[in-house]
Order: C-alpha cells, then structure tokens, then sequence
C-alpha cells in the first residue's frame, strides 16, 4: 500500500525513525513558578493560565518520581510504548536553584527505558549555572530545550507581558547552540494586532536562527485570564479555523525541510476554553493543514529562505 504523502515533518517520525519505536512523552509538573509571573510584580504572560499545562491539577501535589511511574505504566498499558521522554511541561523549569532541578531532573532520569528529558522554559531564564547543568546532562541522555517565543516582534511581545525580548531568545538559542541540546522554540499565530506579514517574518527569523524544531499553535482564550477580560470587553477576536490553516501553512512554508515540527494545533481543557472552539478537534485542524497543502501543491520549506 502506497505511504501517504507528509506535507511536513513530523516530531513522531522523527521519533520513530531516531530511536526504532514509538516514544511517549510522559509531561510532567514540578511545582515551580516562573519569573514572569513572580519578580517585580509581574502578572504573566496575558494568556498563560498556569493550570492549563496539567491535564490532572492534582498532578502538582505528586512528586516527579510518581508521576513518572503513573505515566510509564498507563503508556505501556494503553498504548503498549516502552520508550519514554521525561517532558517537564509546566511554567518554567529553570526556575529554580540548581541543586533543586537537577534534584528534580535526576527524579526523571532514575527510570529505565527513558532516553531523554525535554525541558521547557523561557529565552530570559537560562543563567551560566542552568546551562552547565543542562549540558551535563547531555552525557547520559539526549536533551531537549524547549524556548517559549511567540513572537519575533517586541512591540507583540510587550502587548502580551511576556516579559523578553527577541534579543533574549537569540542569546538564549546562541548558549544552547554551545551544548549538544535539541532546542525547540515555541510560536503563537493570532497574538492581537499581528499581520500576516508580521507572522512570516517571525517564521523566517525562527528558519534563520538554527534551532532544531518548533511548536506553532493558535492563541487560545483560555478562562479567567487578561486575555479572556480583553475578550470580554471586545478588544480582540478569536481566530477563525480557516484562516488559522492558512497562517499554519505559511509559517511552515518558510521553515527548512528539516526541522521538526513538534506540533502544529493546541488542545486545552473545556471547561477552561473560551475560544477557539474548534481546537477542541484536533485531527480535524490536523486535517485541514493536510487539505489546504494539497491545494497549494506545496509542503515545508516551499518558500524557505533560509540555508540554516
Ligand atoms: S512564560 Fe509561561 S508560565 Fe510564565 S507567565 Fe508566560 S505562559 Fe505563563
């Protein structure tokens, strides 16, 4: 039977093709805060509802070693997987003493059949004693950094909170390119007042800026945050699902054929979802990125400037 067409590429096969067999990325939530939301007086990024990243809320009063064990063991039942990638998901997971994370990242290590952690964090949380602890694990696994964007532009990320400029994750990406760290940066399409060009642009700069791969997944309002008040008071409109594929497709049209993309939609919980509805379904979102590929005739890298 003929293997059908992949418009892009795709983290599962990359997974698959890396390691001989599926990999389950068990996601995980070590307690910590993060300096956007904590320092001065900050109050997070106008999205970020720090309870969205857990499935389970109850997920915070387990310690990390538990939550492997439960993730491992529902993985292997349901799914049959027996590799796995320790994914610490929630808020920033440098945001901590170092004696802590690497207390914290070692809990993760402990278990047999995982071949790598992936840690997520932001461009401006990342000092000297961080990265020399992410490079150390280097020597025993392999080791993903995941770098919270968004956007390229400053004045977005000023209009967000989130607290960084895009000078910051190009220092960021420049310390990481040091270590032997697959870096992951993540994108928003639909932040308020960005253009189409302005969201090109930012895939172009994420093309050019020699990272491994991305995570790219529309604004979502989620519930009882500043976002959701400007909602509410009509000052910004949640994306259509069409013209988000759209967007998704140009972005991923700029990108090299060789980055990984790690994920292209974005789910959340209902009952914390205000907009957009149709994220909901996600192998319908999948679906149409796929349809609207096939109409243009083009996949990733069809508009690639970029040689990184
Ligand atoms: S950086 Fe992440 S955890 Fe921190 S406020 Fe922004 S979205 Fe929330």
């Amino acid at each position: 039977m003929a293997q059908m067409q992949s418009f892009y590429n795709k983290f599962s096969d990359f997974m698959r093709l890396k390691y001989g067999q599926n990999v389950w990325k068990i996601s995980l939530d070590a307690g910590l805060s993060c300096p956007n939301r904590t320092q001065d007086g900050k109050e997070g990024c106008i999205f970020c509802r720090n309870d969205s990243f857990s499935a389970m809320g109850a997920r915070r009063q387990m310690s990390i070693r538990q939550q492997m064990q439960e993730g491992i063991a529902l993985a292997r039942q349901k799914r049959g997987i027996r590799k796995f990638l320790a994914y610490f998901q929630s808020s920033t997971n440098t945001f901590a003493p170092v004696t802590q994370l690497a207390a914290l990242y070692e809990q993760a290590l402990a278990f047999d059949d995982v071949v790598g952690i992936a840690i997520s964090t932001r461009p401006d949380c990342l000092p000297a004693n961080v990265i020399e602890l992410i490079r150390s694990l280097t020597d025993r696994c392999d080791v993903w950094v995941e770098l919270g964007l968004q956007s390229s532009h400053d004045a977005t990320l000023a209009k967000i909170h989130r607290g960084h400029t895009f000078a910051d994750y190009e220092r960021a990406v420049a310390a990481l390119q040091k270590i032997n760290v697959r870096i992951c940066s993540h994108v928003i399409i639909g932040l308020p007042g960005e253009s189409r060009d302005e969201i090109i642009t930012t895939a172009g700069r994420v093309a050019s800026s020699g990272i491994d791969e991305v995570k790219i997944h529309p604004l979502l309002i989620l519930r009882e945050t500043p976002l959701d008040s400007m909602y509410r008071r009509g000052e910004i409109q949640p994306l259509a699902m069409a013209d988000y594929v759209s967007l998704a497709v140009d972005f991923v049209e700029q990108l090299p054929p060789h980055m990984v993309i790690q994920r292209l939609t974005a789910e959340s919980r209902k009952n914390i979802l205000v907009e957009p509805q149709w994220c909901a379904n996600k192998s319908r979102v999948l679906g149409a990125i796929d349809a609207e590929f096939a109409k243009r005739g083009t996949r990733q890298g069809a508009a690639c400037q970029s040689h990184a």
